[in-house]
């Protein structure tokens, strides 16, 4: 029976792999989602058959409600509050850790005290899983408003935290080297009592606040880095969780998730051209957010409005079109409009292109989520770098709802707070149309020269209408 098992675990952890690999490419995603899942239901289910499971009417009920919620969250969310649901997901594996670690910590005590490996894991499960489930309520709490996106910074803040993780650190080895069949030094079973559930309590206290105050200097823009990385911390833990109740599919699950979440973490860092540790103490975001009058800017340059109909005869008459969406595209979900209008353009034997920076939008693949979303075929989606020398051929570039990744501040500019993040080089095009609804700055809170350049045309409107209008004018030429 158990090698049994061992294999079926075994098999999971080989789906999950082949779903991740299969994640990788917007063709497969769907298949890679699919075959994760069928990973995920045989490794619960060989779980419910296998384990000492006292009852089932307990895993029905949570079964039941987890599953209803679950799938109420997943059909009505915004494809724009995806990062928040991520957020809470992540914080309810860091609980289950906390939870799964604690009770069993509560349990070998009152049989006589855990083994030191097995302790260790467990306050090494705890810690992890409380930090990744208050930092990511915080972490969602930013991202929907209930706490300020603000970075949150106070004098002593880094010594604080540094003293509150020493504190932490000393609850966690008390633990392991204490319990009722290690015996308690005196002054210890002094200060906390004679059980190990006070100091256990303690030190889920303080790792909860510790995630707390290690997600709050955190401006609220860079939460989608952050909920990446308690993603990794959240699979951290369900490993370290694994081992204390010695369950190789979730050691081996939650590994993937640590890895998979670390490397996602560091992709985007990459991207953003920043380190993690600027992401994490940086602070970015709390400087008042620089925003610029409606026709005036950095130059002192005017900005040149363009027409739907105006923009519609550019568009009619090039034969090569770049589309950049960025995050205003997924707020006014405009993708369906989109695609449309290329098709419309296509009909007309215009050659269209999307350009997909990496960190466009809110969220990792954000851009490629929404577009697939309207049926945009794959092979129209051109990453940076192989997109950035078609610019320089293309007649019209329409950026929709993008900013600071088009940004050439980034290039240019050596005081300006993206330089260093490749952007895409819209500005080597003949032509610029950038369909935004006012001169409000992006995520980075920079103006951008871009929108003053001459070859830019600005076409101010929300994204879904003015994409309307061009697709009734663009038939009309
Ligand atoms: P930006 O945030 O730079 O800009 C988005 C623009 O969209 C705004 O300037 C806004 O201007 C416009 N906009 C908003 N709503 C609408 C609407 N309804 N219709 C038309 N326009 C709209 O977006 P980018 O995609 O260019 O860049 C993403 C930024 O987010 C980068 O700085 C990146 O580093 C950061 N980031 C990305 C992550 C990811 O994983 N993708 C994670 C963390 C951060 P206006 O208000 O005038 O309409």
């Amino acid at each position: 029976m158990n090698a049994a098992v061992e294999l079926a675990y075994l098999l999971a952890a080989v789906l999950f792999i082949f779903g991740l690999k299969w994640l990788s490419s917007p063709a497969t995603a769907r298949k890679g989602n699919m075959l994760a899942s069928s990973g995920m239901l045989l490794a619960i289910v060989v779980t419910l058959l296998n384990q000492r499971i006292i009852g089932f009417s307990a895993i029905m009920i949570g079964l039941v409600i987890g599953a209803a919620v679950g799938a109420v969250l997943a059909r009505t969310i915004q494809m724009t509050a995806m990062p928040q649901m991520v957020a809470l997901l992540n914080g309810f594996g860091g609980g289950a850790s906390v939870l799964v670690a604690s009770a069993e910590y509560l349990r070998l005590s009152a049989e006589g005290g855990a083994a030191v490996d097995v302790s260790v894991s467990i306050q090494f499960s705890i810690l992890v899983g409380a930090v990744t489930f208050s930092g990511s309520l915080i972490a969602f709490g930013k991202l929907q408003g209930l706490v300020t996106g603000q970075a949150v910074t106070y004098p002593l803040q880094k010594p604080l935290n540094a003293l509150l993780l020493v504190a932490i650190l000393f609850m966690a080895v008390y633990l392991v080297v204490t319990g009722p069949g290690v015996g308690l030094t005196a002054t210890m079973a002094g200060v906390f009592g004679e059980g190990v559930l006070v100091p256990m309590m303690i030190l889920v206290g303080l790792a909860l606040l510790l995630g707390v105050l290690s997600v709050i200097p955190i401006g609220g823009a860079d939460m989608p880095v952050i909920i990446s990385l308690l993603n990794s911390y959240s699979g951290i833990a369900a490993a370290s969780t694994g081992f204390v109740i010695d369950n190789s599919g979730l050691v081996i699950s939650g590994a993937l998730v640590g890895a998979s979440g670390l490397v996602l973490t560091m992709i985007m860092c990459k991207a953003m051209n920043r380190s993690l540790a600027n992401v994490l103490f940086g602070a970015f975001g709390s400087g008042p957010a620089e925003v610029p009058g409606a026709a005036a800017g950095a130059g002192g340059g005017t900005v040149k409005q363009v027409s739907p109909e105006d923009a519609a005869i550019m568009l009619a008459y090039a034969r090569h079109v770049i589309v950049v969406p960025g995050y205003g595209l997924a707020v006014s979900q405009a993708q369906h409009a989109v695609r449309e209008l290329a098709t419309l353009l296509e009909s007309r034997d215009v050659d269209v292109k999307y350009a997909i920076h990496p960190v466009a939008g809110r969220m990792p693949g954000h851009m490629n989520v929404l577009l697939a979303e309207a049926d945009v075929p794959y092979d129209q989606l051109w990453e940076m770098e192989r997109i950035n020398p078609e610019f320089e051929r293309a007649d019209v570039v329409v950026v929709i709802g993008a900013n600071d990744v088009v940004n050439p501040a980034a290039r240019s500019n050596p005081s300006s707070p993206i330089y260093g993040m490749p952007i895409l080089d819209v500005d080597h095009a003949q032509q610029v149309i950038v369909m935004k609804r006012s001169m409000n700055p992006g995520f980075a809170g920079i103006d951008n020269e871009l929108f003053y350049h001459p070859k830019t045309s600005m076409l101010f409107g929300d994204a879904k209408s003015s994409l309307t209008k061009l697709i009734a004018e663009v038939k009309e030429a």
